[in-house]
C-alpha cells in the first residue's frame, strides 16, 4: 500500500456506501424518457487500484447507460489519434459556466464549443474521430470497451428513447456546422454521439475505465495499453476543469480529483497513479450530477487521502 488507509479500502468503500445511502436528495433525469423508469434506490460504489485491486459495495454490477461519461473517453481516443493541439484548437478546454446542453454558451463564444465535456464540445469531438460514420462508431465502441476491459453493449431502449427526444442536440450540431466546427453530416454525428451515450456500464466498469486513466493509459485488469500517458494527463486536466459542468469548481474544491458525471447517475473519478472510482446512483442535482455519487466520492477522497491539492 502507498497510502495511509490503503490496506483498508474494502472497509472505506463499504462506509462510503452506507453513509451516502441515507441521502435521498435529487431527482432522476426524465428528459430522456427511458431514464425516468430507473429505480432511484439503486446505488453502487467501486474502487479499482492501478495494481488491479478491486473493491465494491452495493449495486456495483447493475448496468446503466454511460451518457456524458463517454465524453471523457472519446476525448482521450481522439487525442490519441490527432494529438493535443488539434483537439484544443477545435474543441477547447475552458469551462462554459453554463448547463451541459447550453446553446447560449455556443453563441456567447462565437460558435466555439468551449470544451469536450459539454454536449457541443462532445459532438465536435465525436465528429473528429477518423473515418466514415460506421468506422467512427466502431472505433468508439471498441475504444470504450478497451477502457472497460470488456465488450460494452448498447442499450437499445435508451438509444431509441433519446433518438426520439434529442432535438436539442440536433440543433446544437447544426449550429456547430454553421460555424464550421463540424465538417461532416451533423445528423450522423448526433447519431454516433447518441450511441456512445447509450452504452451500458456498471460502477465497476467505470472504476476500471478510471483506473486506466489513472495508470497512464494501461488497463490494470487486462494489462492492455489503451492510450498514452500524455493523453491521460490531458484528459484529466480537461476533466478537472469541466467534468461536472458548471459545478466543476465546487467538485474540485470538495474532492480535489478529476471526475466526469452522466445523467443516468454514473460518476467516474480518477486518482492519478493510484485508482479509479466508479459510482452509480440515479438521483441528480440541478446540474445533472449524481448526489450520492458525489457524497461517496468525497468521503473516499478524504479517507484515502486522494485530494491532489493536499500536501499532507
Ligand atoms: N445523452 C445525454 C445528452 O446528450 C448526455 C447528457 C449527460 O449525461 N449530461 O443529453
Amino acid at each position: 500500500g502507498l497510502l495511509p488507509g490503503w490496506d483498508r479500502v474494502d472497509e472505506h468503500v463499504a462506509a462510503a456506501y452506507e453513509r451516502s445511502r441515507e441521502n435521498h436528495d435529487g431527482v432522476v433525469a426524465d428528459y430522456i424518457p427511458a431514464l425516468a423508469a430507473v429505480d432511484p434506490a439503486l446505488f453502487g460504489v467501486s474502487v479499482i487500484e492501478v495494481d488491479g485491486g478491486t473493491h465494491v459495495a452495493g449495486d456495483a454490477d447493475v448496468a446503466f447507460s454511460v451518457q456524458s461519461i463517454s465524453k471523457a473517453f472519446v476525448y482521450a481516443l481522439v487525442c490519441e489519434e490527432l494529438g493535443h493541439d488539434a483537439v484544443r484548437e477545435r474543441v477547447g478546454v475552458n469551462n462554459t459556466g453554463l448547463a451541459f446542453n447550453s446553446v447560449v454558451a455556443i453563441e456567447l463564444n462565437d460558435g466555439h464549443p468551449m470544451n469536450p465535456m459539454v454536449n457541443a464540445g462532445a459532438l465536435a469531438t465525436t465528429a473528429m474521430v477518423p473515418g466514415s460514420p460506421d468506422e467512427q462508431w466502431d472505433a468508439i465502441h471498441a475504444g470504450l470497451s478497451r477502457f472497460a476491459g470488456r465488450t460494452l453493449v448498447l442499450d437499445e431502449e435508451v438509444y431509441a428513447s433519446e433518438v426520439r427526444t434529442n432535438q436539442r442536440n440536433r440543433a446544437i450540431a447544426r449550429l456547430l456546422e454553421s460555424y464550421g466546427r463540424i465538417q461532416t453530416d451533423p445528423a450522423r454525428v448526433v447519431d454516433t454521439y447518441t450511441r456512445q451515450c447509450s452504452l451500458l456500464v456498471t460502477a465497476r466498469d467505470l472504476a476500471v475505465m478510471g483506473a486506466t486513466l489513472a495508470d497512464g493509459g494501461v488497463n490494470p485488469v487486462t494489462g492492455e495499453r489503451v492510450v498514452s500517458p500524455a493523453v491521460c494527463r490531458d484528459t484529466l486536466a480537461v476533466l478537472a476543469a469541466n467534468g461536472l459542468y458548471e459545478r466543476s469548481g465546487e467538485w474540485l474544491f470538495e474532492i480535489g480529483l478529476p471526475g466526469k458525471s452522466g445523467v443516468a447517475g454514473g460518476i467516474v473519478t480518477i486518482a492519478p497513479g493510484k485508482a479509479g472510482i466508479g459510482t452509480f446512483a440515479p438521483r441528480l442535482d440541478a446540474a445533472g450530477n449524481s448526489v450520492r455519487g458525489q457524497r461517496a466520492t468525497a468521503y473516499l477522497s478524504r479517507v484515502l487521502g486522494l485530494n491532489v491539492f493536499a500536501s499532507a
